[in-house]
């Protein structure tokens, strides 16, 4: 079997070769974590897009949606934090010269502490057969108690030195754990140092008039900045919310995993502003909600995990990521934060200015509470796209790469294909596309045999082909077949509209999350 490693190499390979994501000015080999995507990737893309914007605007009446600028005030980062904390703790290795996050590496560790009980446990399971108890093995085995209590060391010094801020701290565990370097396999480490994340420019056309400025990390600042304009101008009663859709940018010290972590990227953020005291139970409402937007779209239940927060960020007082499996273990796609009254609060501090909610049904004024849902799309993407490629074997020695994408996010939901370029069939094709089109994005081949354009398709994630041969002219039948199951039908060509939208319906999947 491939190993995982090999698998995302060929994942990212796929990307490429079929037009999902290139890397940035290609042709200049490329830019260090800045990626394009293709004419399939913005497909999908998009679809992810409007599955998170319609599900927090149309399924919930009081949350609506903004669209701020990239540039905000400089003072705004001052406010949220951003310059005097976004910072990662970076450690360089001296003898490969390569640079990592000191947590990420601290985590890592943590992570391969639980592979090997797991290992242990798996051992133990094959030679007690099925008299097996795990959870009996792991309290009396001396080894997996070593192992726990070791992990349980680690775990409470990293707590402690990420709460404060203990740089020295980060690296003597990483010596005293003897963490080597994966690319050098030497322990000889700098001291760890703080890197300030935000990309910075100047506005302004002269050098002396020039101010500087931050491209945004993270889009909620233009949320909270305008919350009291939303609120205001869309009499918004609390609870409410303000979801949002854009970029942001972050000098990443560590940008190796694909479009997992970019230097420019987007978020889909939600604040959701409440009454003081509320927040830990909508936080528990949001992570539900959440949860469930993800499960809905069968890649696979088991692919999900929570992970509460060992370090709360300055503004928080709860936080949870929803981690997804990716081809290099659980990482965080989502984040869930309880931010308090952080942000709002700060503003008004640095403003001078009033934004305090006024409760008619309290008849007083206070700051609101906000509990944030983020989730960055690439990394949404990502995860989609790993959890949809399959290589398969086939009957009779053939074997197809196959995007089993779910039909609603598919970049193309339907293929025609006249059987021969000839005899008015390429013609019938296009009048079927021409009906199809205001609905469904559609695409049109009659290149090379049936077989391989199936496979062209299903490379792709196309969920449906159509065929149009001879007979469709007279009995105005076509073959659908399905890119999961490979099984063919005979439609007629006036129910395809009612048989693909049923399967691309946003509306069929957000019944189950309402
Ligand atoms: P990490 O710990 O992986 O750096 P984070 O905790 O800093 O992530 P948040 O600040 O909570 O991330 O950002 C919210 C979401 O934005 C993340 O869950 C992720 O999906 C996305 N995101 C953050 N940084 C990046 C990045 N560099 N590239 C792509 N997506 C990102």
């Amino acid at each position: 079997m491939a190993s995982q490693e090999d698998v995302f190499k060929k994942l990212i390979a796929h990307c490429k070769e079929y037009g999902f994501v290139f890397p940035s000015s290609e042709i200049y080999d490329g830019l260090g974590a800045v990626y394009d995507y293709g004419q399939m990737g913005v497909e999908l893309k998009n679809n992810i897009k409007k599955y998170w914007w319609d599900s927090m605007v149309l399924l919930h009446d009081n949350i609506v949606g903004i669209d701020a600028a990239i540039f905000m005030h400089p003072t705004t980062w001052k406010a949220s934090g951003h310059v005097d904390a976004f910072n990662d703790p970076l450690i360089d290795n001296k003898d490969s010269k390569k640079r990592y996050r000191a947590d990420v590496l601290i985590e890592d560790l943590l992570a391969k502490q639980d592979e090997k009980v797991e290992k242990e446990c798996e051992k133990a399971a094959k030679k007690f057969g099925d008299s097996f108890d795990k959870d009996m093995f792991i309290k009396t085995n001396q080894r997996v108690i070593d192992l726990i209590a070791k992990k349980e060391e680690i775990h409470t010094r990293f707590v402690k030195a990420l709460n404060d801020s203990d740089l020295a701290e980060l690296k003597k565990i990483i010596e005293d754990y003897e963490v080597v370097c994966p690319i050098s396999g030497s322990k000889n480490w700098t001291d760890v140092r703080q890197f300030n994340l935000m990309f910075s420019t100047e506005m302004g056309s002269t050098a002396e008039g020039a101010s500087k400025i931050y491209l945004r990390p993270e889009t909620a600042q233009g949320i909270f900045v305008n919350y009291l304009n939303v609120q205001k101008t869309g009499r918004m009663r609390i609870p409410f919310g303000i979801a949002q859709i854009g970029k942001a940018f972050r000098n990443e010290i560590v940008a190796r995993q694909f479009i997992f972590r970019m230097r420019e990227f987007e978020q889909m953020e939600m604040q959701f502003f409440v009454k003081p005291g509320t927040e830990l139970e909508w936080f528990a409402k949001w992570k539900e909600i959440r949860l469930k937007w993800h499960k809905a779209l069968g890649l696979g239940d088991h692919k999900y995990r929570y992970h509460d927060h060992d370090k709360l960020a300055h503004y928080a007082n709860a936080a949870t990521d929803i981690e997804f499996e990716m081809p290099f273990g659980f990482k965080e796609v989502e984040g869930i934060h309880s931010r308090t009254d952080f942000d709002l609060s700060s503003h008004e501090k640095y403003s001078g200015k009033n934004i305090k909610y006024f409760d008619p049904e309290l008849n007083q004024s206070y700051t609101p509470y906000v509990i944030e849902t983020s989730i960055g799309v690439d990394r949404m993407f990502l995860s989609v796209m790993a959890a949809s490629y399959n290589e398969e074997q086939l009957e009779g020695g053939d074997s197809r790469v196959v995007l089993s994408i779910p039909p609603i996010l598919a970049p193309v939901k339907v293929c025609v294909m006249p059987l021969v370029k000839k005899d008015g069939l390429p013609e019938k094709a296009r009048e079927i596309i021409n009906e199809l089109k205001y609905d469904f994005k559609c695409a049109y081949d009659e290149k090379d045999s049936i077989g391989k354009r199936y496979r062209r398709q299903d490379a792709v994630g196309t969920p449906f082909c159509v065929t149009v041969d001879h007979d469709s002219l007279v009995d105005h039948c076509v073959t659908i077949r399905y890119r999961d199951t490979m099984l063919q039908e005979r439609i007629s060509i006036s129910d395809l509209g009612r048989i693909i939208g049923e399967k691309v319906s946003m509306k069929e999947l957000f019944k189950k999350i309402v």
